[in-house]
C-alpha cells in the first residue's frame, strides 16, 4: 500500500543519511527537495541573476528544466541537461539557495513538482524543511529531527571537509534566513514526531524511524 514519510529538520541533523537509508530499507525511493531548491538556485546563478530580483530568479526557475533523481543509492540531479550534483553542495549555491527558496512563485513551482512525484511512487521517503507542514501533510509518518548545533556541524564538517567553526556559523546563517520568512519552512509541522538524533548513530536512527512506521 502507499506509503510517504516526511523527514523534515534543519542542515546536519541527518535527515539526508537517514532518509536514504530508510528508503532503502523500504524498498522505496527518496525525494531530496533541498536538492531541488540548489538545483534551480545553481540555474539562477548561472543565468546571472540578481539575487535581489524576486521577479528574475522566479522566470530562470520556471523555465528551468530539472531533472530529479529519486534512487536513494544514487539520487543524481541535472539542470537544463547539465548535471549539478557537484555544484550544488558547492559554497556558491549554499550561500544564495536561501535567498531563491525565499521566493514565493520559486515555492510554488517546487511544491508542485514534489506532489506530482510524491504522487507517482507508492512507497517515498520525502526530506526537507516543509514536507509535514506543507508538501505532504497527510503522510504516513512525519518526523522532525532535530540535533544540538555543534552536532550539526561537526557532521557537516565532516562530510565537506570544512572547517567546524566556519560551519557552524554558516549553518546558523542559513537556519536564521530560512526561519526569517513570512512563510517559514523550518515550522515544525505540530503533529510531527521529534527525534533528537544528537549522540545517535545513524542505524540507531533509522531503527527507530523503522520502529515508527511499523507501529
Ligand atoms: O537541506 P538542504 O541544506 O540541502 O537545503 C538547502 C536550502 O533549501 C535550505 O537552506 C532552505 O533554504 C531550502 N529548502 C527549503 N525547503 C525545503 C528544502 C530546502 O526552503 N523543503
Amino acid at each position: 500500500e502507499k506509503c510517504v514519510v516526511a523527514v523534515d529538520g534543519p542542515s546536519g541533523s541527518g535527515k539526508s543519511t537517514v532518509s536514504r537509508r530508510l528508503a532503502s530499507a523500504v524498498d522505496g525511493v527518496y525525494l531530496d527537495t533541498g536538492a531541488m531548491y540548489r538545483a534551480i538556485t545553481w540555474a539562477v546563478l548561472q543565468g546571472g541573476a540578481d539575487l535581489a530580483d524576486p521577479d528574475a530568479i522566479a522566470k530562470i526557475a520556471l523555465e528551468t528544466e530539472l531533472s530529479i533523481g529519486t534512487d536513494p543509492l544514487a539520487p543524481h540531479f541535472a539542470a537544463n541537461g547539465t548535471n549539478v550534483d557537484a555544484p550544488i553542495r558547492g559554497s556558491e549555491v549554499t550561500g544564495a539557495v536561501s535567498a531563491v527558496a525565499a521566493v514565493p512563485a520559486v515555492r510554488k513551482h517546487l511544491v508542485a513538482l514534489q506532489r506530482a512525484i510524491i504522487a507517482a511512487h507508492p512507497r517515498i521517503i520525502v526530506e526537507g524543511r516543509d514536507i509535514a507542514s506543507v508538501v505532504a501533510p497527510d503522510a504516513d509518518l512525519k518526523v522532525y529531527l532535530t540535533a544540538s548545533a555543534a552536532a550539526r556541524a561537526a557532521r557537516r564538517s565532516a562530510e565537506n571537509a570544512t572547517d567546524v567553526a566556519a560551519t557552524e556559523a554558516d549553518l546558523a546563517r542559513r537556519d536564521k534566513l530560512d526561519s526569517s520568512r513570512a512563510v517559514d519552512p523550518l515550522k515544525q509541522a505540530s503533529d510531527a514526531i521529534e527525534v533528537d538524533t544528537t549522540g545517535m548513530g545513524i542505524d540507531e536512527v533509522v531503527q527507530h524511524l523503522l520502529g515508527l512506521l511499523n507501529s
